[in-house]
């Protein structure tokens, strides 16, 4: 598909839903994929990437920082409490803000440095056991605990059930947002980012759509 393309079609939900242009920002998640793909993309001018291990990341980007000025990077992988001192290295904001031990941890972190990533809450809308996030019954109580600890949330994060239309879950995002003051809405990806535009996303997620697809062989 490419990167092209995914920029024209974003504009065009965007101009669907009546959003200025612009108002959406594409995270290209590139975890896995082969170097030179995601080398081609940072010379075609995008700044802002998604991975999900925090070692791979480790591995990658300190380069691509180097070459490439202004390098946005996002961390939207389950993160483990051990890596969270490499997680505050490497990345701009983390999306999976989904436990209340990773928040207090993180909090101590933060006030040691002074500084903080964006941070997303992740909520688990499908209510899926294997799926890390906040229920949705307890995401009011835990961006209250956050903030109480104060953690500079950005907004929301979710990841969909597999098999189930996205709408109603990205509607349950954007109202637990709402209702606690929050403006942003890390949701959709390759499959669904178009929907998720139309439903308020300000974060969309796409890495296959952009990179192709990813061989974890
Ligand atoms: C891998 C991943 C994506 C990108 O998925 P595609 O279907 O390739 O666009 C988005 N969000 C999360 C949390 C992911 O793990």
């Amino acid at each position: 598909m490419g990167l092209d393309q995914i920029r024209k079609r974003i504009a065009a939900a965007e101009a669907l839903a009546g959003r200025a242009p612009g108002d959406v920002t594409l995270i290209a998640v590139s975890k896995v994929q082969p170097p030179a793909r995601v080398e081609a993309v940072l010379a075609a001018g995008q700044r802002v990437f998604g991975e999900n291990y925090v070692q791979e990341a480790a591995g990658k980007w300190p380069a691509w920082r180097e070459a490439f000025a202004g390098v946005d990077l996002h961390m939207i992988g389950p993160l483990q409490s051990n890596k969270l001192k490499l997680a505050l290295d490497l990345f701009d904001a983390i999306h999976t803000l989904d436990r209340p031990s990773l928040a207090q941890k993180l909090a101590r972190a933060v006030q040691a440095r002074g500084a903080s990533p964006q941070l997303f809450v992740q909520v688990n809308t499908g209510a899926e056991p294997q799926k890390a996030g906040i229920l949705p019954d307890d995401a009011d109580g835990f961006i209250a605990e956050c903030r109480g600890l104060d953690l500079p949330l950005v907004g929301l994060m979710c990841i969909p059930p597999e098999d189930q239309d996205p709408v109603p879950h990205f509607r349950e995002l954007r109202g637990i947002a709402a209702r606690n003051g929050l403006r942003g809405l890390s949701m959709g990806m390759s499959a669904d980012f178009e929907r998720a535009i139309a439903e308020g996303a300000t974060h969309i997620r796409v890495g296959s759509a952009i990179f192709g697809a990813r061989d974890y062989g």
